[in-house]
Order: structure tokens, then C-alpha cells, then sequence
């Protein structure tokens, strides 16, 4: 993506790779300005997506004409695989390939089996499901360790309002059955909840993912990119979630199972498995937010709602070796210090931001 399509105008994140490198902690750790670890990078592989969530890739902006990148400016697998062994030595440890829709990049799979041959990393992916009774054996096979699957309704009618494309939830359901005979298990299955458009579903839900194994997460509806025509009022918070669910079936909160982890956890009561709730509007977890994003493009983003990137493409492309490599990654970390859900406002919401699509979720 060119940068054009990002206007910054006001500089959240303050971060910049110029920024001269901190000292190293005595525990070799690379820590960011507001002392958080790097532990997770997301990859987005495609801008491209067979959907067109309302929240995320409206038509009104996404339509026919729109300029997706071609491929030329598409990070090719050997340039992910090598940043990603990048990032993995200054401590990232969890890998999570999403897009767009990342099972629409053709061979995904080869890119898989790069990324799972790492040592020491969790490789797992986000999809929307549907292409996953074609594609979880052979995905799994590649050595993926685990994977999302976003499922934001069990109503048809609600599921296609909100996907915006003929898709019925049947696809998305045959696709976790056949990543869980896979062996993907256990799957977390991802919720973004709205108001007045699909909350009226949260029970139907947890009943229906109660006792699968698979991990329900809802999501509050979030101020990403700049088209999804995001207002307060729109966002469920998720304690009205857990105490909805917590009237038919009784919760308690559980420990998180890493530092930084975002989904708070619940457990039924009854042993019939958990829920995770992202509050990321409601209850900002910036203080322990240990994330990074490499768009498809190659930019690098320090924050979910950054309005700008760092061109790494341009970096490997202009023949940078593996030192300055890692030395412009430490720098960015280390120079890192942004906190927008601390700090969002009707105002900060209104600012154009880097679109979901582009870095994934
Ligand atoms: N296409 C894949 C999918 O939908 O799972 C991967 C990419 S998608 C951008 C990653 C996650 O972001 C999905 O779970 C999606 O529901 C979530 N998401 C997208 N837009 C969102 C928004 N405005 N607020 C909250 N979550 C959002
Ligand atoms: Fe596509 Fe995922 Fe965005 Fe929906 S949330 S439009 S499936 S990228
Ligand atoms: Fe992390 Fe940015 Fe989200 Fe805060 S707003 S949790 S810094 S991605």
C-alpha cells in the first residue's frame, strides 16, 4: 500500500526507529519506552478479503474499484520469513498469520511450514472460516500449531448483515469442525459484538460453544481504520457480556495464561469450559500490550490504531543485512510508546487510521 492512503495527523505513537537505543536490561529483555516486552507478531499476508464486514471492509469504501495491492508490493514468503526470525531473537515467541483473509494467499501453507520450522514459537492463524474443510489438514501438516476462527452470529440473517457477503454460517461452522478433525484444537472462536446489530446473540452463542472445547471470545466493536463509522454507542462493554451470561450460566474469572494476555478469562462454573472477553475500549490493557504488526505491505505497527508505519520492504529490498535488520526493529521497540485506548476520545476516533485489513486483528 502506498503511505498516501495513511494520513497522519497527529503523531500517537511517537515512535520512530531514529530513536537511539536504550540501554539493555540486565535480563537481556527488549523492552519498549513503557518497559513491555515484544512477545507477539502479527503477520497480514493479503489485503484481500472474500468478506466484507461491516466493521472492517465496508463496501462503501472496499467496493469493485477498489486498489488493492498487487503483488510486487505483497512481502514475499522468504522477506516474512526472514523478519520473522528477526523479531523471534529479540523475544517474540507467538506468531499469528491474518490478513485480510489469509487463506486467500495462494500457497499459505508453504509460508506455514517457514514460519513453523522457527524454534520456540507458537504458530497460529485468524480466519474467517470458510475456506478451512478445503484447506486445515493441509494447514496443520505445514506444522500450524492453532487457529481463530471470527464467527460474529449463528443467524443466518444476522451473520450475512454483518459479513455483507451470501456466506452462511454452515460454511463457517464445517470449517472449525474440520480444523478441530484436523487437529487444530483447541480453537478460539472470535465474537466482535455490536450493538443493536448482533448482541441479541451473545446467549445463543455461549450456549452453543458451551462444552465444545472451543474457546468463545467476544470482542468489543473497536475504532480501527477509518470507515467502519465506529461510535461509543455502538460498543457492548464486556462486563454487560459477562454478567448476561453469567445469569444463565454462572462464571468466575480466571488467571490470565501469559503476561500481556488480552482476552480476560471466565470459566463456567458448571466445568463446561471458558470465555474470553476483549475489552479493549471499555478496560485498555495498553499497559501490558506486548504486540507488534508487519503489514502486507512490509510496514511495521507498534499500535492497533497507528496512523502511520515503518517501511521495512524498503529496507530489506535496498539490501540491508541481517544486523541492521534487527538493529532497525530494536530501535522501533525500544522507542515505542503508544497507549491509544488509554487515550481514545470521540476526537482520537475520528482520526484516519491504518485500516484493519492491512494488518490484521
Ligand atoms: N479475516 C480474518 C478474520 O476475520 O478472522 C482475519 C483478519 S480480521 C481483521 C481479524 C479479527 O479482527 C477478526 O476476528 C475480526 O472480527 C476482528 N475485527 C475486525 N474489525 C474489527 C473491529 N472494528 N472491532 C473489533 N474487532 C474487529
Ligand atoms: Fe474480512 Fe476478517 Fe475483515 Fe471480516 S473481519 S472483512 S473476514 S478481514
Ligand atoms: Fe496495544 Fe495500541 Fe491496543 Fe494499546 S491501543 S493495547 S498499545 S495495540
Amino acid at each position: 500500500m502506498s503511505s498516501e492512503r495513511i494520513i497522519p495527523i497527529v503523531n500517537l505513537s511517537q515512535s520512530s526507529p531514529a530513536t537511539p537505543p536504550a540501554e539493555e536490561t540486565p535480563t537481556g529483555l527488549l523492552l519498549d519506552s513503557r518497559g513491555r516486552a515484544m512477545h507477539d507478531l502479527r503477520i497480514s499476508v493479503t489485503d484481500r478479503c472474500n468478506f466484507r464486514c461491516v466493521y472492517c471492509m465496508p463496501k462503501s469504501v472496499f467496493g469493485k474499484d477498489y486498489p488493492f495491492l498487487g503483488r510486487k508490493e505483497l512481502l514475499s514468503f522468504e522477506e516474512i520469513e526472514r523478519v520473522a526470525r528477526s523479531f523471534v531473537q529479540h523475544g517474540v515467541r507467538k506468531i499469528r498469520i491474518t490478513g485480510g483473509e489469509p487463506l486467500l494467499r495462494r500457497g499459505v501453507e508453504d509460508l506455514v511450514a517457514m514460519l513453523a520450522n522457527i524454534q520456540d514459537v507458537e504458530l497460529t492463524l485468524t480466519t474467517n472460516g470458510v475456506l478451512l474443510t478445503r484447506m486445515a489438514a493441509r494447514l496443520k501438516a505445514a506444522g500450524l500449531d492453532r487457529v481463530t476462527v471470527s464467527l460474529d452470529a449463528l443467524d443466518d440473517a444476522v451473520f450475512k448483515a454483518m459479513n455483507d457477503v451470501d456466506f452462511p454460517v454452515s460454511d463457517v461452522l464445517a470449517g472449525i469442525d474440520a480444523a478441530a478433525a484436523a487437529g487444530l484444537a483447541p480453537l478460539k472462536i472470535n465474537m466482535v459484538v455490536k450493538r443493536g446489530l448482533n448482541d441479541h446473540g451473545i446467549l445463543a452463542m455461549a450456549r452453543h460453544f458451551r462444552g465444545s472445547g472451543h474457546i468463545l471470545r467476544f470482542i468489543e466493536f473497536m475504532d480501527v481504520g477509518a470507515s467502519n463509522g465506529w461510535k461509543m454507542d455502538a460498543v457492548v462493554p464486556s462486563r454487560e457480556i459477562v454478567e448476561l451470561i453469567g445469569t444463565e450460566f454462572p462464571l468466575e474469572p480466571i488467571d490470565p495464561n501469559y503476561e500481556g494476555e488480552v482476552a480476560a478469562r471466565w470459566r463456567y462454573l458448571d466445568g463446561a469450559g471458558e470465555i474470553g472477553v476483549i475489552s479493549s475500549v471499555t478496560q485498555a490493557f495498553c499497559s501490558s500490550c506486548s504486540r507488534i504488526r508487519l503489514s502486507t505491505e512490509g510496514r511495521l505497527y507498534t499500535c492497533l490504531f497507528a496512523q502511520h508505519g515503518h517501511d521495512l520492504r524498503a529496507l530489506l529490498r535496498g539490501g540491508a543485512n541481517d544486523a541492521q535488520l534487527a538493529g532497525f526493529i530494536g530501535n522501533l521497540w525500544r522507542g515505542r510508546s503508544d497507549r491509544y485506548s488509554e487515550i481514545r476520545t470521540a476526537e482520537t476516533a475520528a482520526l484516519r487510521k491504518i485500516e484493519m485489513s492491512y494488518i490484521g486483528g
